[in-house]
């Protein structure tokens, strides 16, 4: 097998299982309860909770544990517009549905979405941001890397306007934490959103940053974990997993060195072939060089998929999420790629786990297939 669906998820570190397994088994206690064992989970949490905010550069009381994701940027979105009386959201139309469906919705209930206008690479354009920013912002929330062309947002300078302007921004980082480096303190962002399973952690865990001084309504309500802010009995071996997930995945950032060397070897030679789109960004700095996108004109993206799993190659047409419709890619449309090529599209991202001669050999697959699906 030939995995290349790291966007959707990333293989589990060894590791991080064996941290987690304790908790699945003898440590199996309410963290709430009183007695020993349930203190001892209690600092467990408050251990990772520790570890996670000194890797990312915040206080541990700025971070709270959620199911992953996609709750925490229906928190982030939803908590706000019920705290706050501004009824305007700003955001792009190339993000993930977690942050699109949440703004849809409060549209039922008087809210204005305006989706900035993006560049074929992705970007927003900073002068529109500036422009569109008035009394009426609730926020400002967008993705930090494009889970689908990976595209990198100039963060640094969006968080500046979000800050002149006195908004809240809310980035969703969750295809960027473990695979960028950054410092929460340095990027001056007021939520951020991340998920453990996308840096070789367990699935249905993730964070929702907020820093201290911002005021938002629970989306859970319930009992009074996560400083009553978020209720129910907490995944303890899985936030444990994510914070031993995080340690390891930073400790292993310089390997992305490598990948990117994988990445150019991928695009000299897919681009080899005639009629073929490189989407989003070129390769640099502001492209997360492990999510790939690539449509060829005249074939059906389904069948070129279909095929390469039949070879033992995984890669996925978009967004994992939405991978049983045929409708094509919301980020692909919304950047641009023409008609002829857009149903011909597939993503290949990829990860500490691939190597040189995968890389090759699913290339060589992709190119034949190309050629036959064209009847060439
Ligand atoms: N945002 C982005 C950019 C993503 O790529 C994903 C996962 N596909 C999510 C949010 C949702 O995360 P989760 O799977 O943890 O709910």
């Amino acid at each position: 097998m030939i995995y290349l669906d790291y966007a959707a998820t990333t293989p589990i570190f060894p590791e991080v299982v064996e941290a987690m397994l304790p908790y699945l088994k003898s440590q199996f206690a309410n963290p709430s309860a009183l007695y020993k064992i349930g203190v001892e989970n209690r600092k467990a949490i408050n251990l990772a909770r520790k570890k996670v905010a000194d890797l990312l550069g915040c206080k541990p009381q700025e971070l709270y544990f959620t199911s992953g994701g996609t709750e925490s940027n229906n928190w982030a979105i939803k908590g706000l517009a019920s705290r706050h009386q501004a009824k305007t959201i700003i955001t792009t139309p190339i993000e993930h549905h977690s942050i699109i469906h949440p703004c849809e919705y409060l549209k039922n209930f008087g809210y204005r979405i305006h989706y900035l206008h993006v560049d074929e690479q992705g970007f927003i354009d900073l002068a529109e941001l500036e422009r569109v920013l008035d009394q009426d912002t609730l926020l400002v929330t967008l993705g930090y890397v494009n889970n689908e062309v990976g595209t990198i947002q100039d963060v640094q300078a969006i968080a500046e306007i979000c800050k002149r302007h006195q908004c809240l921004l809310h980035l969703d980082a969750t295809q960027a934490v473990g695979h960028i480096p950054f410092n929460l303190r340095d990027l001056n962002v007021d939520l951020m959103t991340f998920s453990a399973h996308k840096f070789h952690g367990p699935k249905g865990v993730g964070c929702l940053y907020i820093r201290e001084e911002v005021a938002i309504d629970p989306l859970m309500h319930g009992g009074r974990q996560e400083y009553n802010h978020r209720a129910g009995t907490e995944n303890v071996a899985n936030i444990i997993g994510l914070a031993k997930a995080l340690e390891l995945s930073l400790d292993r950032l310089p390997q992305y060195q490598t990948l990117s060397e994988l990445a150019t070897l991928c695009l000299q030679q897919l681009l080899q072939l005639p009629d073929v789109r490189f989407n989003g960004p070129k390769l640099g700095p502001k492209r997360l060089a492990t999510i790939l996108n690539f449509s060829f004109k005249g074939i059906d993206g389904a069948d070129l998929l279909y095929q390469l799993n039949q070879a033992g190659i995984y890669a996925a047409n978009g967004s994992a999420c939405n991978a049983e419709r045929i409708e094509p890619s919301h980020v692909l449309s919304a950047i641009g790629v023409p008609e002829s090529y857009l149903h011909g599209s597939v993503r290949l991202s990829f990860g500490l786990g691939t190597t040189r001669e995968a890389m090759i050999q699913a290339c060589e697959v992709i190119t034949q297939l190309v050629h036959k699906l064209r009847n060439d």
